[in-house]
């Protein structure tokens, strides 16, 4: 309604970022002003920005720069290192926009995609505009790219920042922004030929740091402690936990339920939130409400909370001191917990200092923090396995790893593994290049060994058995449901599914057993199967489905760029409409998709017996439209492309190529017929 709307704007006015719009702007647009010499102009497209976690940057910026005309040629992509932050952030803007998520604003994560060709602000995760970039090297469809939460320095960021870096020097009119939440941003700007760096002053209240006298034992143990202590002692303040994944997050929610619980009645209300970044969207939205007037607010959150998601009225912070990694490093396991950095217990404690001043509660001894922990934490790319990535890179072209323009080079003996592994799972050949299943691998979201196992599985005639198994990994190991009072229950009845071939072959006997329940929600609950996760592997299948038909998509891509003209919509009372001249058309019944038909298609030709027939008819997506033809479709919403604006376009062609007068004429009348 009107109030809501109107609060969110004065809460858009609010924010530091605010009062900083215009010269923001103006940095912006001088990035590509000042043209003195070449390497100037590169270090003129760029612009690190640094600020306080919260201050407005990664929501407010797109805004302001869709605001004042940047996105008329293309597109605003931000990326972040987490999906979770890419999704909250794209709900949050279309909200402060006004519009439905997936129209102007939208987000692309792993698995899901939810923009739409009228999208201007697109918000994804690193990883899949890296994915984006291996067809598109340009980055053509973006006038601003924005990597945001760059202090991460993720993998997949590390490496868009040397792909981006050669991007910028092919097209000059490409603006790059880098978001920063730490003072790092003097590092970034020497790699970025000396850009120029922009500062948004914090807003930040005193934060008092208090740490434990003897190291803790059981940190879960003392967090919990820890809250109780403030709940029941401390003055009004919401609290922010910081733990290490799902599982730890859940458990603690469970037992601190149970103690506030047995405390009694007098005790006040304790709102028990968790975040992490396999929650569902509608409690993520919750966890930024206020609790009601005598309530006190718990969140507790992985890392995600440090800088990615801004929680407001957080007073209280508990940091244990500890993050999960992921280190692909198979003697370690696939994740491993680690110390924190330096930088990051200062970032969670900052936390605290947002609305008022506040109190962080260091589960560590000061002298842990001064001579254990790291100052900074390792680059990701300095410590995982780069596989994955050099398959990408390689897939782009990139061959020569060692000269790559990286800001920390990866260690040589790192390179080498993912080499090897690369060269053993045959995607590689001996000289090191590419071979055609590596090709085909990197097109698959996936790491190299399930990639290269969906690719086998079709010669050996199991390519639906190796999918299921495939997305039920990728639903995060979180299939079985045991809870505290029913265990013995919950094992008897995943022992039924026990396959003697092993757990993957267990796993794909409870997705089918689900999908023979016709995917039912009971059968998961009598089971003890978590719904989430067997929701999460369909999408993912489906998903792994539309990557498996990577070349027929090419396929049908490449007719379309040939066919574009013959393109046919689904007409929403009978049949098709074709797209340039809005003649009624019918797929002929003789067609495989007949039975079927899809919202678009292109015909090979046209056939009038007792309708005006469609023959040879291809499955399209519209967005390829102005893709393959982007001078014949110059609008930004397929849907709305009438006749005449197609038209318009077609005049100019004509006249151009028209080398005399007959063959003008003759063109004209060919467009009459
Ligand atoms: P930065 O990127 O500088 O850390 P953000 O742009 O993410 O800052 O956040 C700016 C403000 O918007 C924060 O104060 C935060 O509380 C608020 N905010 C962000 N996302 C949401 C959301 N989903 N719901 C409510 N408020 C939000
Ligand atoms: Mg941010």
């Amino acid at each position: 309604g009107k109030i809501t709307s109107l609060s969110i704007q004065e809460q858009r006015k609010s924010l530091p970022i605010y009062k900083l719009r215009d010269q923001l702007v103006q940095a912006v647009r001088d990035v590509s002003t000042s043209r003195l010499t070449i390497e100037l102009t590169y270090q003129n497209q760029i612009l690190v920005v640094v600020g306080d976690t919260g201050s407005g940057k990664t929501t407010q910026m797109a805004q302001y720069l869709a605001e004042e005309g940047f996105l008329e040629r293309g597109r605003l992509g931000c990326t972040q290192p987490r999906k979770v932050a890419a999704v909250s952030v794209a709900k949050r803007v279309s909200e402060e926009v006004g519009c439905r998520l997936g129209a102007e604003v939208g987000y692309t994560i792993r698995f899901e995609d939810m923009t739409s060709p009228e999208t201007k602000i697109k918000y994804m995760t690193d990883g899949m505009l890296l994915r984006e970039l291996l067809v598109d090297p340009d980055c053509s469809k973006y006038s601003v790219l924005m990597l945001d939460e760059a202090h991460e320095r993720t993998i997949a960021t590390d490496v868009l920042f040397g792909l981006l870096k050669k991007a910028c020097k092919r097209r000059p009119d490409l603006k790059l922004i880098c978001t920063s939440a730490t003072l790092d941003a003097a590092k970034f700007a020497t790699y970025f030929w000396g850009c120029p760096i922009f500062t948004i002053p914090g807003r930040t209240f005193p934060v008092e740091t208090l740490y434990t006298k003897e190291p803790e034992p059981d940190y879960l143990e003392a967090s919990l402690i820890t809250i109780l202590q403030i709940h029941l002692m401390e003055p009004a303040g919401d609290i922010l936990l910081f733990l290490t994944g799902q599982e730890e997050i859940d458990t603690a929610c469970e037992v601190l339920y149970e103690r506030v619980k047995a405390l009694g009645p007098q005790v006040p209300e304790l709102i028990i939130l968790p975040v992490y970044a396999a929650l569902p969207s509608e409690m993520q939205s919750r966890i930024f409400e206020p609790p009601p007037p005598g309530a006190r607010k718990v969140v507790i959150a992985t890392n995600i909370a440090e800088t990615s998601i801004t929680i407001d009225g957080i007073y209280y912070v508990i940091d244990p001191g500890f993050a999960k990694q992921n280190a692909y490093d198979p003697k370690l396991g696939m994740d491993s917990l680690i110390p924190i950095s330096q930088a990051q217990a200062r970032q969670r404690s900052g936390r605290a200092g947002r609305t008022g001043p506040g109190k962080c509660y260091r589960l560590y001894t000061e002298i842990a923090y001064r001579n254990e922990m790291l100052p900074n934490p390792i680059p990701e790319i300095q410590r995982t396995n780069l596989a994955s990535t050099i398959l990408t890179l390689k897939a782009m072209g990139i061959n020569d790893l060692i000269s790559f323009d990286f800001m920390d080079p990866p260690p040589a003996a790192t390179m080498l593994t993912a080499l090897e592994q690369l060269y053993a799972l045959g995607a590689l050949d001996d000289e090191g290049l590419l071979t055609r299943i590596g090709r085909k691998m990197a097109d698959f979201p996936l790491d190299p060994p399930l990639s290269k196992m969906l690719i086998k599985s079709v010669d050996y005639g199991c390519s639906e058995e190796a999918l299921t198994i495939v997305a039920m990994l990728q639903a995060g190991g979180q299939v079985y449901y045991r809870p505290k009072d029913k265990q013995a229950q919950a094992d008897a009845k995943k022992a039924k599914f026990h396959q003697p071939e092993g757990d993957l072959l267990t796993l794909l006997a409870v997705y089918n057993g689900w999908k023979a329940s016709k995917f039912s929600n009971p059968w998961c609950f009598e089971n003890f199967i978590q719904t989430r996760a067997m929701k999460t592997a369909q999408d993912v299948r489906k998903q792994l489905i539309v990557s498996c038909g990577t070349n027929y998509n090419r396929v049908r891509m490449a007719i379309c760029s040939g066919f574009f003209r013959n393109a046919a919509k689904k007409d929403p009372t009978e049949g098709f409409k074709t797209l340039v001249e809005g003649t009624p058309v019918s797929i002929h019944p003789s067609s495989a998709i007949f039975q079927r038909p899809p919202e678009w298609c292109v015909y090979y030709e046209l056939v009038l017996t007792a309708k005006e027939y469609m023959h040879q008819v291809t499955v399209i997506e519209p967005k390829w439209l102005s893709e393959v033809a982007p001078t014949f479709f110059r609008v930004a919403d397929q849907n709305k492309i009438s006749k005449r604006k197609a038209s318009e376009k077609i005049e100019p062609l004509f006249d151009r190529f028209a080398t005399n007068k007959d063959d003008w004429r003759l063109s004209k009348q060919k467009r009459a017929t």
